[in-house]
């Protein structure tokens, strides 16, 4: 592969630029550069030899681990379409996303492998099973793929064709699969590292899903400078907190909830931050007090970004020095456009500082919905501009402000209300850890906003005290009428939290 124009192509250049510097560190084991890149050769020349012709779907449904790394990048050599699939699809809905898209192979752990096997064999033209660790009758082992001999295929990648077909988080609803091609994913890692100042001296520690557009940019856009990818099997604040010391990290990337979790642990107070430059947020709304608390904490600043799968990753972020503008999520990418459109006249633009729906249009937008026309046509327009679903401000500067998600917002009374604004002023109050919120329904004026609180540990607060501390930030249409103390909050495997969910879970 001469000229890198697909994010198969990252591995190759890192090996050859970088060696023996550690590119990835799991649990389990760390891989240089040159050792990353030759295992995903022998993944791409096992597929070859068993038949996974260029072209060809492959998933991947299974937790972070190195394999997992190994085999996305393998599967992009042999010229195979990565199909990362979100692990918190139930098996029903894995053997629909494998049907649908004609997967031809797919890589899983030893433990979920029978079970794949089990569920696929009405897959027609999946040949292959590959399980990380012991396989499974039925199943080949990753160690197999990774002992083959035989050429790497050449493949010649076209940049705009299929690279990934990326799931989307799944938190208004069904996860859709948003083709990505090849352009898309490696300009949106290259644009990303460049934004964030991203270089070889990095180590970045994160636990974003691999699969997910956020963990695949922090990923790859690290191993294309050279950097360091500490890689969390799943999030777990002591241990996040225990890793940045151990590798000093100089940065830790993550959701708004892993902030949230890392300043409410105990362990924070003998943390050793010092080494951190910067951290990057973003995926949800991130109350302000998160960003100033870690900042305070950490000494590093937190920069914000906003993305979405259908964008192969982020659409909008901070430069590393430019002037924080707190609470926005950044101006637009290089050579992407972003604007926001009147609610009611998608062609217009809102007039400046009114909320409207964001647009975005530029290389970066995906293709299409996999197998699904018809939300194609309704997300992105004729001349490219693809709708986000996002409500959001703009100022001259060109500094986006996300309001909060179209769907997500609460009639009351006939005005609009935005869960987002309540959240953020909710998590002001030093008792509150985590809150949500959204509709209940109501006789009289159709919908009732209640906000879900998860309190501090050891503190307290009363329903009134918290209804009375919102009403001094949010005028009285935009007061949570209804404050429900629970224990914890439903979340993606990105670790957003699913305000659907739980309006489900406690509306009767
Ligand atoms: P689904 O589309 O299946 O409901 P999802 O939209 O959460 O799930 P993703 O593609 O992972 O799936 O997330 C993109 C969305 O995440 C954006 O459209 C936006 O609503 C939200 N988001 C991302 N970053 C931010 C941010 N910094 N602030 C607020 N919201 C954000
Ligand atoms: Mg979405």
């Amino acid at each position: 592969m001469d000229d890198m124009v697909s994010p198969g192509g990252i591995l190759p250049h890192a090996a050859e630029r970088f060696g023996d510097k550690v590119a990835l560190v799991t649990a389990a084991r760390t891989l240089s550069f040159r050792e990353l890149d030759a295992a995903s050769d022998r993944v791409a020349a096992a597929l070859a030899a068993r038949g996974v012709r260029p072209g060809r779907p492959v998933s991947l449904y299974a937790q972070n681990r190195w394999e997992w790394v190994v085999a996305y990048h393998g599967a992009l050599k042999a010229g195979a379409v990565v199909n990362p699939v979100n692990v918190m699809l139930t098996p029903e809905e894995l053997a629909f996303v494998l049907r649908d898209c004609a997967a031809a192979a797919v890589f899983t752990s030893a433990e979920q492998a029978a079970g794949v096997v089990a569920l696929t064999r009405d897959v027609p033209g999946l040949g292959l099973v590959v399980a990380f660790g012991e396989p499974p009758e039925g199943a080949v082992g990753f160690a197999d793929l990774l002992a083959a001999d035989g050429p790497v295929p050449q493949v010649a990648p076209d940049p705009a064709a299929p690279s990934t077909i990326g799931y989307t988080s799944g938190t208004t609803g069904h996860p859709k699969g948003a083709i990505q091609s090849h352009r898309a994913v490696l300009l949106n890692c290259a644009l990303t590292a460049t934004m964030h100042g991203r270089t070889s001296a990095d180590v970045v520690v994160t636990a974003l899903p691999a699969p997910h557009v956020y963990g695949n940019v922090v990923i790859n856009g690290t191993f294309l400078v050279g950097g360091t990818v500490v890689l969390m099997e799943r999030f777990a604040p002591a241990e996040a907190l225990r890793l940045i010391g151990e590798h000093a990290a100089t940065m830790f990337e993550g959701v708004p909830a892993m902030y949230a979790a890392m300043l409410a642990e105990p362990a924070l107070e003998t943390a050793e931050l010092s080494s951190l430059t910067r951290c990057t947020v973003g995926g949800q709304t991130i109350p302000l007090s998160t960003i100033r608390g870690w900042q305070e904490r950490s000494g590093a600043p937190l920069i914000e970004l906003w993305g979405m799968t259908e964008l192969a990753g982020l659409g909008t972020t901070h430069a590393l020095h430019a002037p924080p503008v707190p609470g926005s999520i950044g101006v637009a990418l290089p050579g992407v456009e972003v604007r926001v459109a009147d609610l009611a006249d998608v062609r217009r633009d809102a007039p400046r500082g009114e909320p409207g729906e964001l647009m975005v249009r530029g290389p970066i937008v995906m293709l299409g919905y996999h197998g699904n026309p018809q939300a194609t046509a309704e997300t992105i327009e004729p001349d490219g501009w693809l709708h986000t679903g996002d409500i959001a401000t703009m100022t001259d500067t060109g500094h986006v402000f996300v309001v909060d998600r179209r769907k997500d917002m609460i009639i009351t009374g006939g005005y609009n209300v935005y869960p987002a604004e309540i959240e953020r002023v909710l998590a002001a109050h030093p008792a509150v850890a985590m809150v949500a919120a959204g509709p209940v329904p109501d006789s009289v004026k159709g919908e009732l906003a209640c906000a879900y609180v998860v309190l501090a540990a050891g503190a307290t607060a009363t329903e009134e005290e918290l209804i009375a501390f919102a009403g001094r930030s949010l005028a009285a249409y935009k007061r949570p009428r209804l404050v429900r103390f629970v224990d914890d909050l439903p979340k993606t495997s990105t670790g957003k939290i699913m305000r659907r969910e739980l309006i489900k879970q406690y509306t009767p």
